[in-house]
């Protein structure tokens, strides 16, 4: 085993998970093949069950300390994010699960992510949904593409929460249809210094507090699919403004922002992959990105099951506990039988992918059925939440309203239910030749 690095060793609480197992039979032999994974990170191996057991149980004494019911509910009400939350993350040892040692990361892959993401997003959907903004479209972005270069500058600040990252791909006219509908350019700088990006971002999340936007734009815009660059902008570069921070139905707290780019400077060493590969740059974290965010509505699930199993085993009406009527029983088979359900997928695929390790095998209709899966069953599960609680459902002092609302984004943000069920139609014609 490496030695642990200062920025692992400051989490070490998390980062011991890793350390105390002894040694496997063929550990030196897996040891040696180790870096070929092109989608983990260095010293990666599947952790072991006991290993994910134990970090669930170290998020839920975070969330328990931290993310309290009345955090969950002031940031939901303020529509703020805690900005202190950041430090805690990183403190914590949570905001680099994906990321390298040497970077002050976890090294420990896509099953703990989903842990970790389930478990925060239990606690507070919106604070879920920021972490994974920041580490797995940001964070896992870099690791995936970034150079040696660009990780060293900007992982270890992003892993320990001391800067904030977001991903700006979506525009007011590329949702759905994103590289199509993209009209962000970057131009070559006349005295070859770098590129000129200029244009537009909508939706997108921590916009309004990163420090760090991995930023897609056209470099060759009648070139379509082949003329997009992702580059990594620091948002302190003169010409970057937030424009507004947006007001939504759920999520509030995990601050979305239309971000406006006027001649904002970007140098040859910001540019995250290669000129003209965007594209490629989005197609290698989408997959990943569905999986792991397919964790956010199973967080929201198991809150639903939180506030309701004991609601409707307290409150009495005709002079028996709610839960005794079969109407309200089959609420709770069928929120329960979601989750357990939704979570068996998830797990499963990030369970493949982890054990893959040394030639991933990542299939898209598995990580964006996953999510497709899960997203609807949590809308319905936080709809049932509130039916269970009757009146103070709809009350919002409870959380099953902040519940319903923050589950109904996972079937719109990183791409909508239509999308997904045609990008699992898409690989199935792709297998069978078909276009
Ligand atoms: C809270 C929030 C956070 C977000 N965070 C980010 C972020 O961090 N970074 C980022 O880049 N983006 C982000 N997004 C943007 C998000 O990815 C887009 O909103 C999403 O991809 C949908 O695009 P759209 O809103 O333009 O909807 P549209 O594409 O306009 O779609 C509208 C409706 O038409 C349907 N539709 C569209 N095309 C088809 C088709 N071919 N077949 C069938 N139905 C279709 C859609 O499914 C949808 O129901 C966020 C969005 C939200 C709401």
């Amino acid at each position: 085993m490496p030695p642990p690095s200062p920025y692992r060793a400051a989490s070490l609480h998390l980062a011991s998970l890793r350390t105390p197992r002894a040694p496997r039979p063929a550990f030196y032999a897996i040891q040696a093949r180790r870096h070929a994974s092109t989608k983990h990170p260095k010293n990666f191996r599947p952790p072991a069950q006991d290993e994910l057991d134990e970090l669930r149980e170290r998020t839920i004494d975070f969330t328990r300390r931290e993310i309290t019911h009345d955090v969950a509910q002031a940031t939901d009400h303020s529509n703020e994010f805690p900005h202190s939350m950041w430090k805690k993350l990183g403190e914590a040892g949570l905001l680099g699960v994906t990321a390298d040692e040497e970077y002050g990361g976890l090294s420990m892959g896509y099953q703990a992510h989903c842990v970790i993401l389930e478990e925060l997003s239990r606690a507070s959907g919106s604070i879920g949904l920021s972490y994974a903004a920041h580490s797995q479209l940001c964070v896992n972005q870099i690791m995936l593409n970034g150079n040696d270069e660009q990780k060293a500058k900007y992982l270890p600040d992003l892993v320990s929460g001391d800067k904030i990252g977001a991903l700006a791909m979506s525009e007011h006219t590329a949702g759905s249809d994103v590289v199509g509908g993209m009209r962000m350019t970057a131009k070559e700088a006349s005295d070859g210094s770098g590129y000129v990006l200029n244009g537009t971002k909508m939706w997108i999340t921590n916009g309004p507090d990163a420090h760090l936007v991995v930023v897609y734009a056209k470099t060759d815009p009648d070139a379509g699919t082949k003329g997009m660059t992702a580059f990594l902008v620091d948002t302190t570069t003169a010409g970057f403004n937030v424009a507004r921070k947006l007001d939504k139905l759920g999520m509030r707290g995990s601050n979305t922002g239309e971000l406006l780019f006027d001649n904002v400077h970007v140098p040859h060493s910001h540019i995250l992959g290669s000129v003209n590969k965007g594209v490629k740059v989005l197609m290698e974290g989408l997959d990943l990105e569905r999986l792991v965010l397919s964790a956010g509505p199973l967080g929201l699930m198991k809150a639903a099951l939180d506030v309701t199993l004991p609601y409707v085993h307290e409150r009495k009406q005709f002079g028996t506990p709610l839960a005794t009527n079969q109407f309200m029983q089959g609420k709770l088979a069928d929120m329960y039988t979601k989750y357990k359900a939704s979570s068996a997928f998830t797990y499963s695929i990030a369970r493949h992918i982890d054990e893959s390790y040394e030639n991933p095998d990542i299939r898209t209709q598995d990580c964006a059925g996953a999510i497709l899966y899960a997203a609807e069953r949590a809308t319905e599960c936080g709809m049932d939440a509130i039916q269970c609680l009757g009146g103070m459902g709809y009350m919002n002092e409870m959380a099953a309203g902040r519940i319903m609302r923050d589950a109904k984004l996972y079937e719109i943000g990183a791409g909508t239910s239509e999308v997904r069920r045609m990008v699992i139609g898409r690989a199935f014609n792709k297998e069978f030749g078909v276009r």
